[in-house]
């Protein structure tokens, strides 16, 4: 998504270094695990903003993770050329470093944010669903309406989560200060994509 972060917050910055694309092996696990969520209607193209929304993303060693490029979500399937790694996150200034043939989601800040809560965390979905939003907003762990996405507050928020809510356990949040959008996470893709796909059919 590219819709404006609220004015007082530092604007996400992008420190993008054209490069190789990610792992094929990387790539196709992504475009796999993409594919019921794109056909769900929860990675896709808002037709009414003209923008994209939902991404995923999977650890690549470390801090880093390869996630899919900003301005995606339109597309049925994905290839090399549509994935990005993340090197590097500074949370305090809103700046992130990758490499790839596409810049990364501007939304890469908040899977850094799910990263750090865990090691055992090894990959991230986030979606955007009106429907799953409205029904589950308040009784799934939730973070703070006042909190915009991509800020520290907000990694903050999910840090508070997984201290004091299931979030641990039911590996699903939502982001109340993020219209429509809810994040999962697990120890692999498959784990990552089939709880939001589980609450999503629930
Ligand atoms: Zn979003």
């Amino acid at each position: 998504m590219t819709a404006p972060i609220d004015e007082g917050y530092v604007k996400y910055q992008s420190d993008w270094i054209q490069g190789a694309p990610p792992d094929e092996g990387i790539v196709a696990e992504l475009d796999r695990w993409r594919a019921p969520l794109f056909e769900a209607g929860l990675i896709g193209h808002d037709d009414t903003h003209d923008v994209g929304f939902g991404n995923l993303s999977v650890r690549a060693g470390g801090e880093e993770f390869v996630i899919s490029g900003t301005q995606t979500g339109h597309l049925e399937t994905t290839g090399p050329e549509h994935y990005c790694r993340v090197t590097a996150v500074e949370t305090d200034a809103n700046r992130v470093h990758c490499t790839g043939p596409i810049q990364a989601s501007s939304e890469s800040l908040t899977h850094a944010a799910l990263y750090a809560l865990d090691p055992d965390i090894s990959a991230v979905v986030h979606v955007h669903s009106p429907a799953l939003w409205q029904r589950c907003r308040g009784s799934l762990p939730t973070t703070k309406p006042d909190v915009s996405y991509g800020t520290p507050e907000m990694a903050h928020e999910f840090e508070r989560l997984w201290r004091e809510t299931d979030f641990p356990n039911c590996r699903l949040a939502v982001m109340a200060g993020h219209a429509d959008g809810l994040v999962s996470v697990g120890a692999s893709l498959e784990q990552a994509t089939e709880a939001m796909l589980a609450l999503y059919r629930s």
